[in-house]
């Protein structure tokens, strides 16, 4: 930073609700915007001074980015269709602190000071590192001083100053693969879903909301679910001919697909004034999605003057006391009816990779007339296949 009256120097973006701007330093979030290409990562291993301890291995996060069918890269693939990978990733450490973790410390909860943690540990590795390769920062800190944290900061690396996407973990459950992808989602400008009543932790079926339920275990730690089809399409992994978008007054029947690959809708939009929506999307457990607790299509209400935009619509019957959410989706022969803006959302059948379901706003099902091509039937066993991987739900991690 370059001193006095430079009041934006700096960029971070917060993953919780809880952060508040102090002085000299402006809290803002990315706005989510369209993102192709590679997304290489420098994972910094740094050791406070006075704390000795190295519990983590730059082996770990070079496997947890790059290796295997569960590595950060290919979750990324998948969730953006190919659009972008973190091909180039590289993890290196440890690198010393000039600090002792109290320094780093301040007197908010779950809160220090992350832009001097970031420009200090960055700072010990920039001779070793050639930053001009990456777009992202991972620090990893060998004590926890705070719950994970993805944002935006710039930072002055191999003499040029630049935004870089950063991440602030620690080891433990603050690496696993759920937390990171978790975090990164921050770094790309997402913020957090919310469940019906508001929660930002509390919508199972969305990356940037919960941590921690019914996800899949796996050598990084629980594994990430997928976004919500409204977080992939802020970034641009949507495209227009994938998109439904109501007409109102017209029913119209759809087939809406749970992941790339088929020719149904990815998302349907329901618009609701200028700056409200539903949005509409089908889940299905398979893939990164496996240990969901069920497969089904799930409905958010979005408002775009809200922080955390997408608000999960359950119904009654399947919300489920403190994790509320958890069973949120809507199943084959539900519908959800708005009586205030006359929309109504029929899940008509459940297919392999999707659902039938019958959007109308302001008219009756009854007029619809089926569109939406040769679909394949799911088996009827699908709805109760036991999943490869052990679900564990409601070992809750907020962050
Ligand atoms: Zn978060």
């Amino acid at each position: 930073m370059t001193g006095v009256g430079v009041a934006v120097a700096l960029l971070v973006t917060l993953s919780g609700a809880a952060w508040t701007a102090r002085a000299a330093t402006v809290a803002i979030l990315p706005p989510p915007r369209p993102l192709a290409g590679s997304q290489p990562f420098a994972t910094l291993l740094c050791k406070f001074a006075g704390v000795a301890v190295e519990p983590v291995s730059i082996s770990y996060f070079d496997r947890l980015m790059l290796e295997g069918p569960e590595s950060l890269d290919q979750y990324w693939r998948a969730m953006s269709s190919g659009r972008i990978n973190v091909a180039g990733s590289q993890a290196f450490g440890w690198f010393a602190m000039p600090h002792p973790p109290r320094v780093y410390r301040n007197n908010e909860p779950d809160s220090a000071e992350l832009e001097a943690l970031a420009r200090d540990c960055s700072a010990a590795a920039d001779a070793d590192v050639d930053f001009t390769r990456f777009t992202g920062i991972n620090l990893v800190f060998n004590e926890c001083l705070l719950r994970p944290r993805g944002g935006e900061m710039a930072l002055t690396l191999d003499g040029v100053r630049r935004r870089f996407r950063v991440l602030w973990l620690c080891p433990g459950a603050s690496a696993a693969h759920q937390i990171v992808a978790h975090e990164m989602g921050h770094s790309f400008g997402l913020t957090h879903s919310t469940d019906e009543d508001g929660d930002e932790y509390g919508n199972t079926w969305d990356v940037m909301s919960v941590a921690g339920y019914c996800a899949g275990e796996s050598d990084f730690g629980l594994l990430a679910q997928e976004p919500i089809a409204f977080n992939k399409d802020l970034l641009g992994w949507i495209p227009p001919e994938r998109k439904f978008r109501s007409p109102g007054r017209e029913a119209r029947t759809i087939v809406l697909d749970a992941a790339d690959g088929g020719t149904g809708y990815l998302i349907a939009e329901i618009p609701l004034g200028r700056s409200r929506m539903y949005t509409v999307e089908a889940r299905v457990r398979a893939g990164f999605d496996d240990a969901l607790s069920t497969s089904g299509v799930l409905i958010h209400e979005v408002d775009f003057r809200r922080q955390n935009k997408a608000r999960l619509v359950s119904p009654q019957s399947n919300r489920a006391g403190d994790v509320a959410g958890m069973f949120g989706g809507w199943s084959a022969g539900a519908t959800f009816d708005d009586a205030v803006s006359g929309v109504s959302v029929r899940v008509d059948e459940a297919l392999e990779n999707g659902f039938i379901v019958t959007i109308s706003q302001g008219t009756t099902p009854a007029q619809i007339v089926r569109s939406g091509g040769p679909v394949r039937l799911a088996p009827h066993a699908s709805g109760q296949r036991s999943s490869a991987s052990s679900p564990i739900c409601g070992d809750e991690t907020r962050n």
